[in-house]
């Protein structure tokens, strides 16, 4: 008898690739995929755990479907992804009615488990073995077909940063073969893909047996029928001359780049154990801006990290000041058990005092964000469009090169087509844009 699987993803890009990944796995082994978790006779929630609030949403999303299950004699419930990998055993005893622990790189395992704990009405199985060289190489993968589709190139982080949980629920990092990367893109642009995103923790560490993030970027663009090409998150450290000279050379990738900062305190930076100083992260975005002046650049943010002063926190503003991002996702400081940070510094600048932080960080981002996209206003770019914009029926939404959310006025287009256009209003989030003559 065919049986159904939903799974519900969590957190980030890379979840969302990993619940495709096992979609696929899963199809492979006879299961359909379901529309929705009320007609599944498998739940998976793919998890995040890189904050305490998305544990507690999950936390809550089980509840509901505990009485879902208890409704549906056989169903099988199961938590995968890097919250089982971090909770563990404390996940059974909150929710011991869920029949599966599944960490990230168990998926493989994942359909024995399911046809195991359909047949076994005891204990929860608990698989969350890390493994250093899984990548997951010739599963085929389940996308969900669309204008744009992730390929995983690389798991897992070897940074360690103070106040990180990844490091601990992926594992090491490790690498995709070049030669399967290529293959997966060519199936996408197969099936209609137009752009695809390579997916790693710290993407540009990617290294495979003597190739590293900027041969694996020149391989990819070789392939026909994938217009653009994107990848995330980058990390400082790991983003030399040859990869510069790569985006320079490759009119495929698009010209946005998110290069997470933290922090404009080097003294901060240092206790975060991010490897370099606010002075090489400047001197860093000077040369990329050198080669590639119409880059947009945003970036990640902490404040209220333990430690941090006044002092410290004005360092962060002069950097977004100096530097300009086109955009910046910021974040207070909290805490998460089983990192470095929380093991050995207290969590000691008050929750008044990061919230004003906070603001400020998000003020000031909001105002240079503003002028980045009224900036545009006038300018020719090259939009590849998603489809029809849901405000408007008539309007077309697409990105520029450089990742600016663009609505197109009326006309007639296709989903995955490249427009040129003129961009003629902005907001602080949006361009507006009209089509040029073809
Ligand atoms: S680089 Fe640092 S912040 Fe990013 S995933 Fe690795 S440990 Fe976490």
């Amino acid at each position: 008898m065919s049986r159904s699987v939903f799974v519900e993803t969590y957190g980030c890009q890379m979840n969302e690739a990993d619940s495709e990944l096992m979609a696929g796995l899963l199809r492979h082994r006879g299961f359909t995929v379901a529309a929705t978790a009320e007609e599944a006779d498998v739940v998976l929630l793919n998890t995040c755990a890189v904050r305490e609030r998305a544990e507690e949403r999950i936390f809550g999303r089980l509840g509901w479907l505990k009485s879902m299950k208890a409704a549906k004699p056989g169903m099988v419930l199961g938590v995968t992804g890097c919250m089982a990998e971090r909770m563990r055993d404390d996940l059974v005893t909150r929710a011991p009615y869920v029949d599966l622990v599944v960490g990230p790189d168990a998926y493989r395992r994942l359909p024995d488990l399911i046809e195991r704990a359909r047949d076994v009405d005891d204990d929860p199985l608990i698989d969350v073995r890390l493994d250093r060289n899984e990548t997951y190489q010739g599963v085929q993968v389940e996308r969900v077909p669309g204008v744009s589709g992730w390929v995983t190139v690389m798991r897992g982080c070897d940074k360690f940063c103070t106040f990180c949980i990844v490091p601990f629920v992926r594992g090491r990092e490790r690498s995709l073969p070049p030669e399967e990367v290529v293959s997966e893109v060519e199936a996408m642009a197969k099936a209609g893909f137009r752009e695809v995103t390579l997916l790693g923790q710290t993407v540009s560490s990617y290294y495979e047996r003597g190739r590293d993030f900027a041969d694996l970027l020149k391989a990819v663009s070789a392939v026909e029928g994938i217009a653009r090409i994107r990848y995330t998150s980058p990390y400082p450290n790991d983003f030399g001359e040859r990869l510069v000279d790569a985006l320079a050379d490759l009119p495929k990738v698009g010209q946005y780049l998110h290069l997470p900062v933290q922090s404009g305190s080097t003294r901060i930076l240092k206790d975060m154990r991010r490897g370099y100083t606010a002075e090489s992260y400047r001197a860093l975005v000077a040369r990329i801006r050198d080669r590639l002046p119409n880059h947009a650049i945003s970036t990640d943010v902490i404040v209220g990290y333990p430690g941090e002063t006044d002092e410290d926190f004005q360092q962060t503003m002069a950097l977004m000041r100096d530097l300009r991002f086109d955009s910046a996702f910021t974040f207070a400081y909290s805490e998460r058990d089983g990192t470095q940070a929380a093991r050995n510094r207290p969590d000691d600048v008050p929750e008044a005092v990061k919230g004003e932080r906070l603001q400020q960080i998000i003020a000031l981002q909001e105002s240079i964000s503003r002028e980045k996209y009224a900036a545009m206003i006038g300018r020719e770019v090259e939009l590849l469009l998603n489809g029809r914009s849901r405000k408007n029926e008539a309007c077309f939404v697409g990105r520029t090169s450089c990742f600016k959310t663009t609505v197109l006025a009326a006309g007639e287009f296709e989903p995955g087509q490249l427009v040129r256009a003129r961009v003629t209003d902005a907001t602080s989030h949006t361009l507006f844009a009209e089509a040029l003559p073809a």
